[in-house]
């Protein structure tokens, strides 16, 4: 089990211009702009985990990133709301 990092669709601000995860993320073809949906997307077979993306969105108050576990198999663990509410509960 690993974590990769995980866009709040609700709360990413893309569609205003925001790239700020996709500028900074360190790997290629892992952080991109979904332009059908206009959100950051992250390729979760591509993330390594290092949280830059969660810390430089968190930095810009958006807080649309959250980090959540992954099977071996490579399958999200729990649905993106329960980590999103699990995350405000840790900024307090
Ligand atoms: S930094 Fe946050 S708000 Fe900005 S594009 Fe990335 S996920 Fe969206
Ligand atoms: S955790 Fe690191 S590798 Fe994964 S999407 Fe965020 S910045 Fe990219």
């Amino acid at each position: 089990m690993y974590n990769v990092a995980q866009v709040i669709e609700e709360k990413c601000v893309a569609k205003k211009g925001c790239r700020l995860c996709i500028m900074y993320c360190p790997e290629a073809n892992c952080l991109d702009l979904n332009s059908a949906k206009m959100v950051a997307e992250v390729n979760i077979d591509r993330c390594k985990g290092c949280e830059l993306c969660v810390v430089v969105c968190n930095a810009a108050k958006h807080q649309a990133i959250v980090m959540q576990a992954v099977s071996a198999s490579g399958k999200l663990m729990s649905e993106k709301g329960e980590s999103a509410a699990l995350g405000q509960a840790y900024q307090g």
